[in-house]
């Protein structure tokens, strides 16, 4: 018998043990941290063996495969450990794609991965039977134990690309790449970008990779280096012939030579970065064979993912917009740019050593009062100071919402859109997106 030790006992720890324990592996589950309630009482219900607050090396180190959950950095001391052993660590979805013949959709990138994934599947779901996993809800594992669809759309981050070895989608996707979670990269971009790529590394031309042609990052590698996978680009600037483009308000998709045309007026989700992930959402439809009316309409119909410049309220003619999803600076790059009247703008959290440069043009255009909602706002209060009128800082979303409600007037906007992690004032972006909407509605 296989012995697994899975490190992280949270959904795809959990998910992993359950799929493991199926196929006849001898398990054990290891979390430095507490485990939740629900999952140990499912490892109790299964007999699976676990342990929270300490890693038991002996029970560790004889392990002939080791799953990792993505949270867990390679530069932890077990990690040192179990890799000088020579054991094989391997990511979720490198373990449970071994056991599914499934058509894969995977979708990576630092920004719109959510998004485009849930969109994917929200279109492909009207015709096909596929499963939404990765990043989101029940994990991969779980699910192809217990439902095994046919399809799935995978969310996927680049911890979870960097233990693959035979993982491979039929259709990848590349929605950008911006520099993020460089802490776990040695602070090296180029180690970023490659992990991103990883996506595509066993790709043969059968598989198709569809990426960002707008994006010099994802354009500069694919010159330099080399892969087997047919490329669908997409892009909001060129032509593209067998990919997708804009031509004037008209979302364009040729795959041989078979074409769809989508005004982007119908689309449900605004501004430009909402074109992009429709393009990639589309394409991979598209590919699919999904009829070209059911892509329309599913566009048009998609109601947003949570915390992503998702309208909370209309109070007083004044639109509140949550986008505490925007943990960095690109993202919120383009929750300004989507901005169409004037905006009073929450911004602040836990910096990451963040370049607020590529902001500064919306900000003096449409920004009329900056709140920063952080521990330590210095470095915003230095940064914009002298470019509006009004910039205060506060510790409390309720303070923050209701300054911004006393500055905000008829036809303007207040945007949540903090371009920082939460973790200073909240537990994550989440809570923090939740606070910001009770306070809107208390108003
Ligand atoms: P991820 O899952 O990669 O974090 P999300 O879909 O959750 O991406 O979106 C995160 C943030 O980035 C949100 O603020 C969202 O509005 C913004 N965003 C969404 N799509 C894109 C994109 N294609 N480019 C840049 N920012 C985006």
């Amino acid at each position: 018998m296989k012995r697994l030790v899975i490190l992280g006992g949270g959904e795809s720890g959990v998910g992993t043990a359950l799929l493991a324990k199926e196929k006849g592996f001898e398990i054990f589950v290891s979390d430095k941290g507490t485990i939740k309630e629900k999952y140990k009482q499912v490892l109790i219900h299964h007999e699976i063996e676990w342990e929270e607050g300490n890693h038991t090396e002996s029970k560790i180190l004889n392990a002939d495969l080791v799953m990792k959950s993505p949270g867990i950095p390679d530069k932890a001391p077990l990690v040192k450990l179990i890799l000088e052993k020579g054991i094989l660590i391997v990511s979720e979805i490198e373990f449970a794609s071994q056991f599914t013949k499934a058509t894969i959709i995977g979708i990576t990138g630092s920004n719109g991965k959510t998004t485009t994934a849930t969109l994917t599947h929200h279109i492909l779901k009207q015709e096909l039977n596929v499963g939404l996993a990765g990043n989101i809800g029940d994990s991969f594992a779980k699910q192809i134990l217990e439902k095994d669809y046919p399809n799935y759309v995978l969310e996927i981050s680049s911890f979870q690309l960097d233990d693959i070895v035979d993982f491979k989608p039929h259709i990848a996707v590349i929605t950008n790449i911006t520099p993020d979670h460089l802490d776990r990269y040695n602070y090296q971009f180029e180690n970023y970008i490659a992990s991103k790529f990883r996506i595509a590394e066993n790709q043969t031309k059968n598989d198709y990779l569809i990426y960002d042609a707008d994006d010099e990052v994802i354009n500069d590698w694919l010159k330099n280096n080399s892969i087997q996978s047919t490329l669908l680009p997409f892009s909001l600037t060129k032509t593209i012939e067998n990919g997708a483009y804009l031509d004037n308000n008209n979302i364009k998709i040729t795959i041989d030579n078979n074409q769809i045309i989508m005004p982007t007026s119908n689309l449900a989700l605004e501004g430009k970065h909402n074109i992009k992930n429709a393009m990639a959402a589309s394409t991979v439809a598209h590919l699919l064979k999904i009829r070209k009316q059911t892509i329309r309409e599913s566009l048009e119909n998609f109601q947003g993912v949570e915390h992503r410049l998702e309208h909370v309220l209309k109070i007083n003619k004044v639109q509140y917009i949550n986008d505490s999803k925007a943990t960095n600076v690109n993202a919120t790059y383009y929750a300004l740019e989507s901005m169409e009247t004037p905006t009073v703008w929450i911004v602040g959290g836990q910096d990451k050593g963040n370049n607020y440069e590529e902001l500064f043009s919306f900000v003096n255009e449409k920004v009329k009062a900056i709140i920063c909602l952080g521990v330590d706002n210095e470095k915003l209060l230095n940064t914009f100071g002298g470019m509006v009128d009004i910039i205060v800082e506060t510790q409390f979303m309720s303070e923050a919402v209701k300054i911004a409600y006393k500055v905000a007037e008829a036809g303007d906007t207040v945007l949540l859109s903090p371009a920082c992690a939460s973790f200073d004032l909240f537990e994550n972006y989440e809570d923090r997106g939740r606070q910001f909407k009770a306070a809107v509605r208390n108003l």
